[in-house]
């Protein structure tokens, strides 16, 4: 069930990094739950394929191209999604990126890019995506954290601590709106079997990654995209309506541990 029954057309959702992993499945989620899509992303031809492949599905889909770490990108990515969809009722900032380091080998640009797109970004487009929630008379933002917001990670210094920040935005905007109707929770993931998890390795190596990692999880194995995306659209959906400023991890039990 959709958090909000169109009046003026199909509810919207805004999915950022929708091109791959983890976006990409919340996008098909969404999709068989009734939202039209802007999907957000860098990759042009991607993008483009991805709103093709949904259109050809009867699914209102737009890609809307945009570098995350450029202030002026939010604000122009809730016009696309006015534009084409005439409303917003849902944004999902799911777009991020892992720079690994301990303190003394990340350097400033390191911690920079990693703020800039998985902190500041979160930031401005939840701050540019407000009224057009109110003007629905409500909306959810789901922010897709990491499990490493709760709890301490080793070598990942500027990951752990941007992701620790969002936890933190989740729960101030989710306070400050909630009279709006608009809610705010966060999608905390353990390790995922996305390209961010592979980093760059294929065949054998990558399943032998994807073996170890999940040896290390209590319930054996790592999460797919799947397993994040159902409880984002859990999130977003009329039976979370009571739901707002929490954090959830979806890990498989790794931060039960
Ligand atoms: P991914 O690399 O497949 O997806 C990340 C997406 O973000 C990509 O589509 C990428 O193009 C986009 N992106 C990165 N920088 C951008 C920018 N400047 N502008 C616009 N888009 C940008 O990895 P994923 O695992 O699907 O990651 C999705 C989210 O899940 C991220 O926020 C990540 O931190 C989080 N997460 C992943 C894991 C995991 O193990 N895979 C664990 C916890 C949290």
């Amino acid at each position: 069930m959709t958090e909000t029954t169109a009046a003026n057309g199909t509810p919207c959702a805004i999915v950022t990094g929708a091109t791959s992993g983890i976006g990409a499945a919340i996008a098909s989620a969404l999709a068989a739950e009734g939202y039209a899509l802007l999907l957000v992303g860098r990759r042009e031809a991607a993008g483009q394929a991805m709103a093709d492949k949904f259109r050809a599905q009867g699914v209102e889909a737009a890609f809307h191209a945009a570098d995350l770490s450029d202030t002026t990108a939010p604000e122009a990515v809730v016009q696309a999604a006015n534009a084409a969809f005439g409303r917003v009722d849902v944004l999902i900032n799911n777009a991020g990126i892992l720079i690994q380091g301990t303190a003394e080998d990340t350097t400033d640009a390191d911690w920079n890019r990693v703020m800039d797109i998985n902190l500041n970004s979160v930031f401005r487009l939840s701050r540019a995506v407000l009224p057009a929630l109110r003007a629905q008379g409500g909306g959810a933002i789901v922010n897709i954290a990491s499990d490493w917001a709760l709890v301490g990670a080793k070598g990942a210094l500027a990951y752990a601590v941007s992701k620790a920040a969002v936890a933190q935005l989740t729960r101030c905007m989710a306070l400050d709106h909630a009279h709006e109707g608009i809610r705010v929770n966060a999608v905390c993931p353990g390790d995922t079997d996305t390209p961010m998890l592979a980093a760059g390795l294929t065949g054998a190596a990558r399943a032998q990654r994807v073996a170890e990692y999940g040896a290390a999880i209590p319930m054996g194995r790592i999460g797919t995209p799947e397993d994040i995306a159902g409880v984002a659209a859990f999130l977003v959906s009329d039976a979370a309506r009571y739901m707002t400023g929490t954090l959830i991890p979806v890990d498989g039990g790794a931060s039960a541990d």
